[in-house]
């Protein structure tokens, strides 16, 4: 027999730890997630240095777009996780109306987490804290592209997780393509589609199930009736944070030629409110992450007009915000994700060609949208498709933990955040429980059949019947207990009534007798 690879290594541990029943107790993933908090609050300034390295941002701008995400998810999982993991009642036809019927939802197992590098730790954490909440065991191997993120990753996080249930995996292709030859029972990758494709495959060989989260052509649509000032400062942010490094950053701009100059002009001025006349020196204007995405962006500068900043340095890795225009459908620059700071405007003669436009290319991660218009937003939604649709903003959705995040089509498949991240994990397990008694019920099934019996299966298979939800059950109990009561007080009522009247009758016959 060959030796053991690392990795094969570091997944049977994982795996034989998982099978121990370790994570099914719900305390124990609370304990985990309570030290995954401590981990991202105690070690914020090694997390920033490690960002500032790779990505050149700032301590406060790795806590906005990094760490506090993390936070708050895990701060979510820990609050809502009794109610998440316990059984849900489900509908029930007349045959299982004495059973229980639910869904339990039960960890998957050993679960691949692959992260990407444009934001190393809020892509890689998220999907940990679902895993954990979920009760699996988790390998994370971070981007080796973000070198200095995945060193501090592999050097911090033992200190605080079991080191056997969730470890860290550091390194490159091929360690990855190692990894993934091993059995999951999921893998989670953040990355390219074109990456994405070699991750499905290589799971398919075990039948395991992916969640992809991809990136893509972000589309986002002004309309001329919307705040172009407003619109221009959101653009602005959601476009040039993180140097345009952003799964959901706006791509490019669609609108009419009679909005575009205004556009120009306002977004010139954000960009000078938010990163100064010089955006180089400025703490809060990150880097390209390294030279070759650099000559990569720079290259689809070609066959554009700049018109606004335009600046660059191979040196230093840096691309001032810029803005193209003059640009085709057939330009290089909308030839595949820009993911880096350019924003090219594309002439549109309204929102029915926007919509063709984005119609005819890959489903996208989001679509944004800039109107007053309330029509012209139900529009984007039923006549488009895409992971999200943000109106009248960028990127926040991200945020709101309750949405589920992720794209569709070529942008990926499989959402989470928040309760979906749990759900994503876990697996939805229909449970029956029914009992023996009660035979002569069960008839109508067994042969031999005769039209009476199948009538009879017939009507025990009809469903929805009761819905026995704790809700509902709640409900309906304490409706009953009003209406007994109700009925009880009325009774009373009656009664004393009678007995006033009887009182009378006896009173009004005395007096008649002696009178
Ligand atoms: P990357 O180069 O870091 O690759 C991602 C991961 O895939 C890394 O861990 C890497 O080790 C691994 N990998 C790379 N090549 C591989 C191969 N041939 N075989 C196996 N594994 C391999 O990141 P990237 O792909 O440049 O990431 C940028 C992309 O990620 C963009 O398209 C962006 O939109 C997308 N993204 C999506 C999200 C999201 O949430 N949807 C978030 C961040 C980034």
């Amino acid at each position: 027999m060959g030796e053991m690879s690392r990795e094969e290594l570091v997944v049977q541990r994982a795996r034989k730890a998982f099978q121990t029943g370790k994570t099914k107790p719900l305390e124990f993933r609370k304990q985990q997630l309570q030290n995954l908090l401590r981990f991202v609050t105690e070690r914020r300034k090694e997390i920033a240095d490690s960002v500032k390295k790779d990505l050149g941002k700032s301590e406060r701008g790795t806590e906005l777009f990094e760490t506090l995400g993390c936070e708050g998810e895990i701060r979510l999982a820990l609050q809502h996780l009794s109610d998440w993991a316990a059984p849900r009642p489900v509908e029930k036809t007349l045959m299982t109306l004495p059973d229980q019927a639910y869904v339990q939802p039960q960890p998957l197992g050993l679960v691949l987490i692959i992260g990407a590098w444009n934001y190393p730790w809020a892509v890689t954490l998220q999907p940990l804290v679902g895993a954990i909440a979920a009760g699996n065991a988790a390998i994370i191997k971070p981007s080796e592209v973000s070198s200095h993120s995945a060193k501090a990753m592999e050097e911090l996080l033992p200190q605080y997780l079991d080191t056997d249930l969730y470890p860290v995996v550091s390194g490159g292709v091929s360690e990855t393509q190692e990894l993934l030859r091993q059995r999951f029972d999921h893998v989670f990758y953040t990355g390219s589609s074109s990456v994405g494709r070699l991750v499905m495959e290589a799971a398919a060989a075990h039948l395991t199930p992916v969640t992809l989260e991809l990136g893509g052509k972000s589309p986002c649509y002004v309309h001329p009736d919307c705040n172009i000032r407003v619109a221009a400062r959101r653009i602005t942010w959601g476009k040039f944070v993180n140097c345009g490094q952003t799964c959901i950053a706006p791509d490019y701009v669609l609108c009419e030629p009679s909005v575009e100059s205004r556009l120009l002009e306002e977004v010139r001025e954000c960009i000078k409110e938010f990163y100064t006349e010089n955006p180089k020196g400025f703490e809060d204007y990150g880097r390209i992450i390294n030279q070759r995405h650099f000559r990569r962006i720079v290259g689809l500068m070609e066959g554009s007009t700049v018109a606004l900043g335009g600046d660059c340095d191979e040196a230093d890795c840096y691309i001032g915000p810029t803005v193209l225009k003059d640009v085709s459908a057939d330009s290089k620059v909308m030839k595949e994700e820009i993911f880096g700071p350019l924003l090219p405007i594309i002439s549109v003669s309204g929102v029915d060609q926007a919509i063709q436009f984005i119609s005819d290319r890959e489903k996208p991660l989001v679509i944004y949208v800039f109107t007053e218009d309330k029509k012209i937003i139900q529009r984007m939604i039923t006549e488009t498709s895409s992971g999200a649709l943000l109106a009248n903003d960028c990127l926040v959705h991200f945020t709101v933990s309750t949405l589920p995040f992720g794209g569709v089509g070529h942008s990926g498949m499989g959402r989470y955040h928040g309760k979906h991240s749990f759900e994503q994990l876990s697996h939805m397990r229909s449970c029956l429980v029914r009992s023996l008694a009660m035979e002569s019920v069960n008839l109508s099934r067994y042969p031999p059949q005769d039209r009476r019996r199948a009538r009879r299966a017939r009507m025990a298979m009809r469903a929805p019947l009761i819905d026995m939800s704790r809700r509902t059950f709640v409900w309906a109990v304490s409706a009953t207990v009003i209406a007994v009561v109700l009925m009880v007080t009325l009774v009373v009522i009656l009664l004393i009534a009678a007995g006033l009247n009887c009182t009378c009758w006896y009173w009004r016959g005395i007096y008649n007798y002696f009178w």
